[in-house]
């Protein structure tokens, strides 16, 4: 068990790659505090990892709102006395080129992926300084690396991401803090489906022209983002900090 007595904070939970990584903590023995936006999508993470005989938490909040931030936090304290790990995987998409964009679409998507990032680091980190060690893994993307059609704003927030990550390194370095991203490839989850339904008309059409980007030749699984998640949550990863960890079926340098 790799991640027994220790505790962690995932955020969109709910779904896709985040329910799955939820359920993989605690299969390696980890407490789960899974969190999400919408609550019947929670709280089913949670009852998957209960019928599998782990222990999980469900807490709802919205990743762009310092209050429920707040909050979840205290709470998942006060339930778990700790906050090991905390995984920033909540994220939306928004789809078009620049001047294609609404005003509120760039609003929305640069929020939750990076303010959703921004608001659970400051009210958990306090608390890993004091506790003298902590573990924080963040949600960007390889496409931070590549120019895709109209991902300009995604691809902007999810670069943002890595940057920030390794800032954090370097600021919380000294208290024991490791702060690494996570830059998946196309990994089929309700996200993907959503975007192609958005992006073409045909969407198994769709899906081979990702195929085809894909040193695979196929998109990945929720379950190999979550088996590197669990690598960067545990000790194995032990001498890697602010770095870039490609789950991306060779997408990034094909
Ligand atoms: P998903 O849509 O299946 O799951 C995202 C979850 O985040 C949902 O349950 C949603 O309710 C929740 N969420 C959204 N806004 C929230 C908010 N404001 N507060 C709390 N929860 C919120 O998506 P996924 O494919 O599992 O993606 C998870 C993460 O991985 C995202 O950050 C995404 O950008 C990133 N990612 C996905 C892929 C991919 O191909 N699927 C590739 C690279 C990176």
């Amino acid at each position: 068990m790799r991640l027994l007595h220790k505790t962690a904070l995932i955020t969109g939970a709910g779904s896709g790659i985040g329910r799955v990584t939820a359920l993989r903590f605690a299969s390696e023995g980890a407490q789960v505090i899974v969190n999400d936006l919408k609550a019947a999508d929670g709280e089913e993470t949670v009852r998957l990892i209960r019928e599998q005989g782990g222990e999980a938490t469900f807490l709802q909040a919205d990743v762009t709102k310092a209050s429920d931030v707040e909050q979840m936090v205290e709470r998942a304290l006060q339930t778990y006395g700790a906050i090991d790990i905390l995984f920033n995987n909540a994220g939306i998409s928004g789809i078009g080129a620049i001047h294609e964009l609404s005003e509120e679409l760039w609003d929305r998507v640069v929020n939750v992926n990076m303010k959703g990032v921004f608001l659970p680091c400051k009210y958990v980190v306090p608390h890993m300084i004091e506790r003298g060690s902590g573990n924080i893994i963040n949600m960007s993307s390889a496409i931070a690396e590549i120019g895709l059609m109209k991902r300009a704003v995604y691809a902007a927030t999810k670069g943002a991401v890595l940057t920030l990550t390794k800032c954090m390194q370097v600021d919380y370095a000294s208290h024991n803090i490791r702060v690494n991203a996570l830059l998946p490839g196309t990994i089929l989850t309700p996200f993907v489906e959503k975007y192609l339904k958005e992006s073409y008309a045909d969407a198994e059409e769709g899906l081979n022209t990702i195929r085809r980007r894909q040193l695979t030749g196929d998109l990945g699984r929720p379950e190999d983002v979550a088996n590197a998640a669990l690598f960067l949550a545990s000790d194995e990863s032990k001498f890697m900090m602010g770095s870039p960890l490609y789950i991306d079926g060779g997408c990034t340098f094909g």
